[in-house]
């Protein structure tokens, strides 16, 4: 295999290792590139993470370990929906790269269909994982779009250890963070090639950082600061609408994009592994090296951005399924194709709602998250619910009031506004009808807002 093909199909880490070798003979036959690499950042993360932040490493196994052991405990997939406030930062230099809100609309519409298993290509995963795919019942809100104009580059070093951190910060060409223990913060920006000794090696289109913060971390762990808690994307692979092109790193024109390098780099920010438990990052394929999911089975390397379902990296049996499977390459969490991926499995799901339960319990908006002990024993109720009629009432408890109730509708459209204001009777619940003659009929999700808390309830609508 001649050595350019040998450095595309390779997974990144590898490249680092051997790149001087590769470097050299690229420089040697002075040939020009005919593509990239692709990579999520992750395996970048990993890398420089071990090199510079070897007990933030040792900390985010600990932390993995915990989740998984607080799925095991039960966290049911019953428990949600979970809500999550979205802000965007675009952080732009030329005018391509400063999408248009309707591409960062389209994108939480991926996502939410991703995230609550209603994507249109669920019938594509093979009958043998029908049943292990998850629901994961997570919903993302569009919070804030913010936008930046720059004049700064954004790069990875390796050799620094630089992790965009000019991205995330307004006073070197970026955008700073908002509270990133409440919001999830997604920058998106051109995200310059990987350069390897002064040569294109690759280009990164997303990286999210895996759990931060955690109660169980070591005190002296050196992590990143809270501030770059979040996940980044290339404007390029933004949204299902997006016009701008991104190059398949193996030729042949452009990769498919739909918006699912954010459901990716989100799984991570969730605390999810890549399929193959990243076992071959050090140049050693290995099949016992999990992700930590018992049903993704297991696989030794990531696809190569394509859709082979004939693709079985590990030829044992797996503990799970009883039988050796194939490499589950629709999982969102491989590299196979956006038009290939359409699944989280049960497994992946549980590990996600362990975090939203743990270390990123502060993220979400939502009624299955609520301390009951400190939070008021009256809420905010819709009755009849479900509801037939062309109306029905909302009732408020006066602790709740003045509060903000936005309800949306499961694909993620804002069906119903409006403003609540304390009463003059500070002791009486506020009880108002609302009409529901624009509402369809379906599951709608409605949440009260006062000050920084909030209640998430669902509404049913039948017609
Ligand atoms: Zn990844």
């Amino acid at each position: 295999m001649p050595p350019l093909a040998y450095f595309l199909y390779w997974p990144w880490a590898r490249f680092f290792f051997v790149g001087v070798l590769i470097a050299a003979t690229l420089a040697a036959q002075a040939q020009p590139m005919q593509g990239l690499p692709v990579l999520c950042g992750q395996e970048v993360f990993h890398w420089i993470v071990q090199k510079h932040y070897p007990q933030l490493h040792q900390a985010f196994e600990a932390t993995f370990e915990a989740c998984r052991a607080n799925a095991a405990l039960g966290f049911s997939q019953e428990r949600s929906p979970y809500v999550i406030p979205v802000v965007f930062h675009v952080v732009w230099k030329n005018p391509e790269e400063n999408l248009h809100d309707s591409i960062l609309i389209n994108q939480i519409d991926v996502l939410n269909e991703d995230y609550n298993r209603q994507n249109a290509d669920t019938n594509n995963l093979r009958s043998i994982f029908r049943h292990v795919a998850g629901n994961a019942r997570i919903r993302f809100e569009l919070h804030e779009i913010r936008r930046v104009k720059t004049n700064a580059n954004f790069q990875f070093n390796l050799l620094s250890g630089e992790l965009l951190t000019n991205l995330k910060n307004s006073a070197q060409g970026g955008s700073n963070a908002k509270d990133p223990s409440r919001y999830l913060n997604i920058w998106i920006c051109r995200i310059q090639p990987l350069m390897i000794f002064g040569i294109p090696a690759g280009q990164i289109l997303g990286f999210a950082f895996p759990p931060n913060n955690l109660p169980n971390w070591p005190a002296n762990s050196g992590a990143p600061s809270p501030g770059q808690d979040g996940v980044v994307l290339d404007f390029r692979t933004v949204g299902r609408n997006n016009p701008n092109p991104m190059p398949n790193p193996i030729g042949g024109g452009n990769l498919t994009i739909r918006g699912r390098t954010a459901t990716h780099e989100i799984g991570h920010y969730l605390g999810l592994r890549h399929i193959w438990g990243d076992g071959d990052f050090l140049g050693t394929n290995n099949c016992n090296q999990s992700d930590g999911i018992d049903d993704t089975p297991f696989a030794n390397s990531q696809s190569q951005f394509d859709c082979n379902k004939n693709r079985n990296t590990c030829l044992k049996i797996e503990p799970f399924y009883g039988s050796d499977m194939p490499d589950l390459v629709e999982n969102f969490m491989d590299y196979s194709s956006e038009s290939c991926v359409n699944m989280f499995t049960r497994g992946q799901v549980n590990l996600m709602h362990a975090v939203l339960q743990g270390p990123r319990k502060q993220l979400v908006q939502s009624s299955s998250n609520l301390d009951l002990g400190s939070q008021p024993m009256s809420h905010p109720m819709f009755y009849p619910n479900p509801t037939e009629g062309s109306s029905f009432w909302v009732s408020i408890p006066p602790e709740w009031l003045p509060c903000q109730l936005s309800i949306w509708s499961i694909d993620g459209r804002l069906a119903v506004e409006r403003s609540f204001a304390l009463l003059s009777d500070r002791e009486e619940w506020l009880r108002e009808s609302l009409e529901s003659t624009n509402l369809r009929s379906g599951w709608y999700v409605a949440r009260f807002q006062k000050d920084n808390r909030c209640w998430t309830t669902s509404l049913c609508v039948l017609k």
